[in-house]
Order: structure tokens, then C-alpha cells, then sequence
């Protein structure tokens, strides 16, 4: 088998080399805390003198994050107990919340106070916007002194010549044409190096997955499970915005076909504003499956589309979301490393929450670290105390209490909602005291069952997916290869075809994959990419290999 291409990086080329003592891949949550609390920690330590470094392929930290999102607020207060006063921003406290399963007929029935299913109730959270709070969070790392660089995509993984150990990674080479060769711009990647490298990139790391493949990380764990989520803002009438301003809606049901599992949300963002979304599980069987098509399915229940009336899209995104759970984590260190946040699968899918779990991850990771710099050993052994203290930390014994949550749900509705009920009096066990999961990938069916029609679009509440992706801000440098790497093209015209019916069309949420009626070729229209993950994840084949771009390029969230 041909080995697979996993960076668009040239060899051996004479590369800059940066050393530091901590090196920390992506700027979300997890990352930011991870550096914020690591710095202070070095500082008790007497350890000042120690470098810590933040990277983010985004071209301004925060452009690429994007959550729901209703944020418990336990993370952010463990890191700043004042985080308040100091004016981390919140865009309402949850006033009100509840449940609401929609019907295909057209109506919803509502569970509210007891009747809302315990997982979904929000009573003291808030309302945030992801991509507000790691610019925040970005901003009291600078002023505490952390080096951060947005714009530096990782592309590779350093490892000793003599060991796996991680010695840092080399950032994306930049000015390479569309046919692989150097341009006049070109510049080599540079190598940073570091004694520690904590691997933040979040769902579906590019080299987290490496990592995993070639230490095996993940080995005798479930394999994750992911979930592609859309999101819009929306523009309201006033009058609907007051009115939900400060609410959290939860819905299930319509339009996901009776095995699939997902949800939705509609909250009250701000006086004139309401963020939707929708979560489909990638272990749903149906080959014609467009998590965006289903979202705008959803939008036009009855239930929902009076909220659009007269209102406008502001913005579009996707993302996908690690939803295994406690089983399907991978091992959370190694020599020189290790992995905090989405990346390492920090998500409670039971109440739809990663924030908080991925700021303690960062928390404890640095907790390990500031021990190994200061006893000098940043092996594996020294790393090997960032998972005790997970495994002592009420992080874990929240994961614990739904490490069957996920699983039992892919048993059916039914099954899940019964297993829930008896975990809930069986401290998270359920039914069954492991229940295994397949890999998404491994659970399509041919496309001749297939049973899903995409909904009729309009310019109005019903966008196509290009409308949306502009409102992505999605763009990249269109003379590059593209990012994503097709491994066999002849699988997708010999195999694909026939079985599936190239899938790749359908799953993306940017329109990224054509398949042009009587072609034998996809058409990537890379600079479309949102980097989701959907298909470097759901590909029936695996054929499909995300990886990043030159810096820069992607989506631009704001307010995500
Ligand atoms: Fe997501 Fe892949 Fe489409 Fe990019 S190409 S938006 S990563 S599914």
C-alpha cells in the first residue's frame, strides 16, 4: 500500500529553528489555559526564565473557533476566580431552558423544569461566544508575558532520531504553487523546538491523528466518535430577539431519520440576534447524508422558521465535535507531549459541553508540565502525571457519569434513552459496563438504501451551501495545492461510484467535493474548506487526508 501523504511541506530544505521550552499547537481554550496556568505555576517555581509559546494556523486567533455555545462556568472560574470583574465576556446568563421535540407533523412538545431531561438543564450557565472568549482568554496570555503567533499552521511532527520522542513540529511551508513547485515567495516552514509540545488543535487534530497512528494512543480504546455541527447567527425582529434573549432551546428529533442520533439549539444571543444549530452523529448510515441539508430541513419546521421571519443570516460555520466520550479518549501523554482540549477528546455530549472540561485539561496538563520542567524529566514517565491527575479530577468523574452516553445511542433512540435512565441510577454504568463503538467511518450503507432528499433552498431562511459558506468568511491562497489530500483517486472512481456514491459531495458542510453528472474525477474546491473535518473523519475509505494550508487560510469567525 502506498504510504500515505501527510504534509505538503517540501524536503530537505534549510529550515529556521526556533527553541522554546513549551510549545503549545492552536489558541482555543484549552491551549490558552494550559499557557496562562502554566506561567504562573513556572513563577512560584521560580521557573520564570522557562519560554512558553502559543500557535495558531488561524490568521487572528479566534478565526477558527467556533462552539454553540452555553458554557458551564466551572473552567473559567477555577482559572480566573474573578473572571466577572475582569470582563470575560458573557452574552447573557441562561434566564430560562428547556426541551422540545419536534414533530415531522409540524408541532413540538415542550419539557421544561423537571420534565427537561437533566442533561439539558442550564440553570447557571451562560451564554458565550467561542470565538469572544479565546480572544479574551488570548488577551491575558499576552499580558501575562506568553509569545503567541497566529498565522503559523503545524505541519509535521519532530521526533528524535533515535525514539519516538516529540521534539517540537515544523510550521507549513508558504509560496508553493498549485503543482507542487516553489514559488518566488516561497518560505520554509521553521522548526520550533521544545521540551514539552502540547499537541491543542482541536476535533481531529492533523497531528494528533499522526501521533495516534504511529504510537498507537488510542490502542484498546474505542475508536471517537464524532458529530458535524452547523451553526448560523441570525439577525432578528426585535421583537423575537427581546423575547429570546437569555433563553437556551434544546430540540430533538425531526428532521434525523429514527437511528440517527443529533439535536439542535436555538439561544438568545442578544437583543436582536439568535445563534442555530444543529449536530448530526457521523455514524448515521444514510450515503446521501448532508449535515447542512438536514439543517435546513430543521429550520423550516414550523416550530422554527417564524423565528427567521423578516430576519437576515449574519454568519455560517461548521465544525466537527469529538462526542465518544471517557472510552474513546486516547492516551493523554507521552515522551515530550501531550494532548488537552477537543484533541484529546475533552466533551461531555450528554449536556453538550466542552469549554469547561477543556480549560481544566489545560489546567492539569500544566500542572504535569511546570512538575517535569522543574525535575527535569519531560519524558513519558514525567508526563505520565497529567494523566493521574485527570483521572483525580472532577473532569474525569464528570465523563465518568456519561462514558457510556454516546455508545448506547447508537443502539438506537430507544436504547439510548433507556440506558440513560438506568446510568442515571448506576453512576454512569447503564445497561452494560463498556459499551463499544464502531468507528464512524466503518457505518455507511450503500448508497442504494439510502433514503435522504436534500430540502427545496431559498434566498431567505433555506440558504444553499455556497450562500452559506460566504458567510464563513472562508478564503485561502488559491495558488497551493489543495489541503485536502485524496490517497487513491482511483478508489473514488472505481469504488466510491458504485458503492457509496461519492459521499464526499454530500457530508462537507462548504461544498468542497463535485461531482459533475458523468464525471470520473472529484473537483476539490479547497479554498471553500471551513476545516471541519467531516471527511478526513467520514469517508467510507479513509481515502480523504485533511491537511493545513498555508497560514492564514481557512474561515474568519467572528462572533462564533
Ligand atoms: Fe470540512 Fe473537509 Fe469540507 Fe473542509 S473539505 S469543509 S474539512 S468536510
Amino acid at each position: 500500500m502506498k504510504p500515505r501523504l501527510t504534509s505538503l511541506n517540501v524536503a530537505d530544505v534549510e529550515r529556521e529553528e526556533l527553541p522554546v521550552d513549551v510549545l503549545l499547537v492552536g489558541a482555543g481554550p484549552a491551549s490558552l489555559a494550559c499557557a496562562i496556568h502554566l506561567q504562573r505555576l513556572l513563577e512560584k517555581k521560580g521557573l520564570d526564565d522557562k519560554t512558553i509559546l502559543v500557535i495558531d494556523k488561524a490568521e487572528e486567533v479566534g478565526h477558527h473557533t467556533l462552539s454553540g455555545a452555553v458554557m458551564d462556568p466551572k473552567g473559567i472560574a477555577e482559572l480566573f476566580p474573578d473572571w466577572r470583574e475582569k470582563g470575560f465576556p458573557v452574552l447573557s446568563d441562561v434566564k430560562e431552558d428547556w426541551a422540545e421535540m419536534l414533530k415531522a407533523s409540524g408541532g413540538s412538545i415542550k419539557l421544561k423544569g423537571m420534565l427537561c431531561p437533566p442533561q439539558l438543564r442550564n440553570h447557571g450557565n451562560v451564554i458565550v461566544s467561542l470565538n469572544q472568549v479565546v480572544r479574551w482568554m488570548a488577551e491575558q496570555a499576552e499580558a501575562a508575558g506568553i509569545e503567541l503567533y497566529a498565522g503559523f499552521p503545524a505541519a509535521e511532527t519532530i521526533h528524535a532520531e533515535d525514539s519516538d520522542r516529540v521534539l517540537g513540529i515544523i510550521t507549513r511551508d508558504s509560496g508553493i504553487a498549485k503543482d507542487g513547485t516553489p514559488k518566488s515567495t516561497f518560505e520554509p516552514g521553521m522548526r520550533i523546538t521544545a521540551d514539552v509540545t502540547v499537541f491543542a488543535e482541536g476535533t481531529r487534530g492533523n497531528l494528533a491523528k499522526n501521533l495516534d497512528r504511529r504510537l498507537g494512543l488510542s490502542r484498546g480504546k474505542n475508536p471517537q466518535a464524532y458529530g458535524t455541527g452547523i451553526k448560523e447567527i441570525w439577525q432578528v425582529d426585535p421583537k423575537i430577539g427581546k423575547e429570546w434573549y437569555g433563553q437556551v432551546m434544546h430540540t430533538g428529533s425531526y428532521p434525523l431519520q429514527r437511528d440517527a442520533y443529533g439535536g439542535s439549539f436555538v439561544y438568545g444571543i442578544a437583543e436582536d440576534k439568535l445563534a442555530l444549530g444543529f449536530v448530526v452523529g457521523l455514524d448515521h448510515k444514510d450515503a446521501k447524508l448532508d449535515p447542512h441539508g438536514l439543517f435546513v430541513q430543521w429550520k423550516q419546521h414550523p416550530r422554527i422558521r417564524p423565528l427567521l421571519e423578516g430576519g437576515k443570516i449574519l454568519r455560517y460555520g461548521a465544525k466537527t465535535v469529538p462526542e465518544g466520550g471517557y472510552f474513546s479518549m486516547p492516551k493523554l501523554y507521552g515522551d515530550g507531549f501531550c494532548m488537552v482540549g477537543d484533541s484529546a477528546g475533552f466533551l461531555n455530549i450528554a449536556t453538550l459541553k466542552g469549554i469547561h472540561l477543556a480549560i481544566k485539561s489545560g489546567m492539569l496538563a500544566a500542572e504535569a508540565i511546570a512538575e517535569a520542567l522543574e525535575k527535569g524529566d519531560t519524558s513519558e514517565a514525567g508526563m505520565a502525571r497529567y494523566g493521574e491527575l485527570f483521572e483525580q479530577s472532577w473532569a474525569k468523574d464528570e465523563l465518568w457519569k456519561v462514558r457510556n452516553y454516546r455508545q448506547a445511542f447508537a443502539k438506537g433512540m430507544f436504547r439510548g434513552m433507556l440506558d440513560f435512565g438506568v446510568a442515571m441510577v448506576t453512576g454512569g454504568r447503564g445497561l452494560v459496563a463498556k459499551r463499544d463503538m464502531h468507528a464512524d467511518h466503518e457505518t455507511m450503507q450503500p448508497v442504494a438504501q439510502s433514503s435522504f432528499t436534500l430540502p427545496s433552498f431559498n434566498d431567505t431562511d433555506s440558504l444553499d451551501k455556497l450562500t452559506d459558506v460566504y458567510h464563513s468568511g472562508a478564503v485561502h491562497e488559491e495558488d497551493q495545492p489543495a489541503h485536502l489530500l485524496v490517497n487513491d483517486p482511483s478508489i473514488c472512481a472505481d469504488k466510491c461510484t458504485q458503492e457509496y456514491g461519492n459521499p464526499c459531495q454530500h457530508f462537507c458542510p462548504a461544498a468542497v467535493y463535485e461531482w459533475p453528472e458523468g464525471s470520473t474525477e472529484v473537483t476539490i474546491n479547497a479554498s471553500n474548506c471551513v476545516h471541519c473535518k467531516t471527511c478526513d473523519i467520514a469517508d467510507p475509505y479513509e481515502n480523504i487526508e485533511w491537511v493545513v494550508p498555508e497560514g492564514g487560510g481557512g474561515p474568519k469567525y467572528i462572533d462564533m
